[in-house]
Order: C-alpha cells, then sequence, then structure tokens
C-alpha cells in the first residue's frame, strides 16, 4: 500500500468534483437552497412559490432547447430509470426497437424485453467505446437509443431513423447525461428524457421528458387502450405518462417531489440560459473535452478509450490507462487529495478514468485535473 501523496495545492483543481453523475453542484445553487430556507424548502409543493419554481423549470428548458410548437415539459419522480418504465407503460405501443451499446442503453432495452404486455424487442447491440442506431424495422413503433452512453463516454447522433416518422413511429432518447451538455435538435425526437444530476448539477429523484405532440397522442392512445382488441393494459397512475404530463401543465408532479432538486435545477437552468443557452453550455463542455482528449493523446500512459472521434463524448470523457499504471491506486490517491469520482464505470472493468465534463465544471480545472493525475502517476 502506498502512503498517501499530497498533490501540491498549486497544481489543484479549485473544485475537486468530477462526477459522471451526481455531479459537480455550483455553490450558487446550494445558496439558492438557503435563499429559500423558509419561504421554499418545507413548504407546500401544491402551492405558488414552489409552483413557481416548476414553472420556471418548464420555461427555461423550453427556452434552452428552442422547443418546437407543441412539445411540452413533463416531469416525474423516479428519475430516468422510472422513466424507461413510463415508455415501456405509456409510449411503446407494441414493439420497440433499441440501439444498446453499453449499460444504460441496455437496460431500458431490458426492461422492454421483460414486459409481458410488449412484443420482444429488436436490439442492434453495439461493442462498448461505439455506437449502434436502430434501424428501419417493418412492426416497430417506437426507436430507442441514448445520446450520451454514461457508462462508455459514447455519444451518439440524434436523428430520425428514415422512415420511422412516416411509419408513425416515434423516437424516444435517454438525453440523461447530454441533455444540457451536447447539442440537441429536439424536432428529431419524440421524447427526450433526463435526470437532474448530471448536466443540470442538482441531485437525482426526478425525470424531465420533453415529448412531442406525437408521443403526447401516443401516451393517450396507449393509456386508453384504444390500440389493443384484446387484453387491457394495466397502467399505474405512477407509470402514467398522461398523468405526469396534466400535472407538469398545473407546474406540479403526481406525488411530492424533492424540492431541493427542484430549487438547485431551476437555479442551474436559469444560469445557463444567462450564459448563452445550449450553445455556450455545448461548447463550454466541448472545450474542457478537448482539454482531456489532447492531454491523453500527448501522454505516454494515456489513450482516449473510444477511438472513433465523432463517437468521443464531450459530455463523459473516459481514458484508458497502460497496464503499468493502476487507475484504482490513482483514483483513491486524487479521492485522498479532495479529487473525486473520476473513476470508470464499474461494470465496464477497464482501466481506465471517467470524467465528467458537464457545464458546471470549470475548464480550468479540467486542466488542472490532468496536470493532478501527471502529479500522481510521476509519483507512484
Ligand atoms: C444516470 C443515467 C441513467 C439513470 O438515471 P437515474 O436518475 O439514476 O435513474 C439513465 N441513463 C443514462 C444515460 C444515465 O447516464
Amino acid at each position: 500500500m502506498t502512503t498517501t501523496l499530497r498533490i501540491p495545492e498549486s497544481l489543484k483543481p479549485e473544485d475537486g468534483r468530477f462526477g459522471s453523475g451526481p455531479s459537480k453542484i455550483r455553490p450558487e445553487q446550494i445558496a439558492a437552497i438557503d435563499a429559500g430556507a423558509t419561504t421554499l424548502m418545507g413548504t407546500s409543493h401544491r402551492q405558488a412559490p414552489i409552483k413557481q419554481v416548476v414553472g420556471s423549470i418548464r420555461d427555461g428548458l423550453r427556452e434552452f432547447f428552442h422547443l418546437p410548437d407543441g412539445y411540452e415539459v413533463a416531469l416525474g419522480n423516479g428519475g430516468a430509470s422510472a422513466f424507461w418504465e413510463v415508455a415501456c407503460a405509456s409510449l411503446i405501443a407494441r414493439r420497440a426497437a433499441f440501439g444498446t451499446y453499453g449499460s444504460f442503453s441496455a437496460k431500458f432495452a431490458a426492461s422492454a424485453a421483460n414486459a409481458p404486455f410488449l412484443e420482444t424487442p429488436v436490439i442492434f447491440k453495439g461493442e462498448p467505446g461505439t455506437f449502434r442506431l436502430p434501424e428501419f424495422t417493418e412492426d416497430v413503433d417506437t426507436y430507442c437509443w441514448a445520446h450520451n452512453e454514461t457508462s462508455t463516454g459514447v455519444a451518439a447522433p440524434i436523428h430520425r431513423v428514415p422512415g420511422s416518422r412516416e411509419a408513425g413511429a416515434l423516437t424516444v432518447i435517454d438525453g440523461t447525461s447530454a441533455a444540457g451538455a451536447l447539442p440537441i435538435d429536439i424536432a428529431e425526437t419524440d421524447a427526450y428524457y433526463f435526470s437532474p444530476q448530471k448536466a443540470f448539477g442538482s441531485d437525482g429523484g426526478l425525470w424531465v421528458a420533453v415529448l412531442s405532440p406525437a408521443a403526447i397522442e401516443r401516451a393517450a392512445r396507449v393509456e386508453s387502450n384504444a390500440h389493443l382488441e384484446g387484453a387491457r393494459r394495466w397502467v399505474p397512475p405512477f407509470l402514467s405518462l398522461i398523468e405526469a404530463l396534466n400535472n407538469s401543465r398545473k407546474d406540479q408532479t403526481l406525488n411530492t417531489p424533492a424540492l431541493a432538486t427542484l430549487i438547485m435545477m431551476e437555479n442551474q437552468i436559469r444560469w445557463l440560459n444567462g450564459n448563452g443557452g445550449l450553445a455556450w453550455a455545448s461548447a463550454r463542455c466541448a472545450k474542457s473535452a478537448s482539454i482531456l482528449y489532447s492531454w491523453a493523446e500527448r501522454s505516454e500512459y494515456a489513450t482516449p478509450f473510444v477511438t472513433q472521434e465523432d463517437a468521443r463524448s464531450t459530455a463523459v470523457v473516459t481514458i484508458d490507462l497502460d497496464e503499468q499504471v493502476q487507475a484504482s491506486q490513482v483514483l483513491a490517491i486524487l479521492r485522498e487529495n479532495g479529487i473525486v469520482d473520476a473513476a470508470g464505470y464499474r461494470k465496464l472493468g477497464r482501466n481506465q478514468l471517467r470524467v465528467g465534463v458537464f457545464p458546471s465544471v470549470e475548464p480550468s480545472d479540467v486542466i488542472a485535473f490532468t496536470k493532478c493525475v501527471d502529479y500522481v502517476v510521476e509519483h507512484l
């Protein structure tokens, strides 16, 4: 076991949080909770003050994503994982197709495969470190993949599968670690859903979904069982997208939300919009990511895990280390020095660093991160 190595203060980032979710929360977001310590925290989510926070989130996201006419912002409890079940219950009519290329994209596909009322999904499987988009398939009514595969640091393109819209199929995109960080044309999606603890630097437990008119219409039809001749599908209220949407339209959620999550997210969206919105945020993330990728390419002991350059995420950056340098050891020393959560995804099982470079992270701190890693490796 190594004795603790002290990284010189002059090399350290100002903020040592580099997680891919939960991710860095800006001090101003914590201050926003404090500012609402007696006026928002511990008050009813059915009353005007919290409803105004939710309203500001919905309006702010409308501005941030430049929502086309008719698109709406819905939210509910349970995070993106809960939205997978909402989508199985309320959006997929009979059969979905999935692109799977990592843990998160595969989990949604597994949910659909296990839903007894759905037909076996069509899976387009790619290797970790690449992406694979679903292809047009007869009888498929919903196409699903992840914008940013957080487990591998892969970003996939978001455009409708050719012919899918004409066939009446929906495009349902997991934007969890992409939303707020990667550019997106929302018109290419029918449901773009995410949790707030990644690029929105808030806390977990909530899902947010940007819905097209086609998605809303589909949910209404599926939930009324109008698409079925035979057995009725049970859609529990907690998994009903229409229930969630009806509450969202009143700036509420079906059941009690975590108020701190809402307050921090509202603060973050105003901060992002005030700085120039998605264009600003995605450029900032791209800058931070390129600092890491070019450092790894110059490095003697590090290489970007994702070889195909246009698949490299600019939100979650994965860097492989040489066999001689043990990532677990580097990470332990970084943690002892207050630089935390840059571990690779456990189940991917690589000798890897994984760095969340969401908008809240200062690009100057990313430079400092690379210097700290170099310092640690030199002193191993
Ligand atoms: C984090 C993550 C999820 C899960 O989000 P929860 O809020 O924990 O449910 C799903 N998909 C992707 C791409 C993620 O990064």
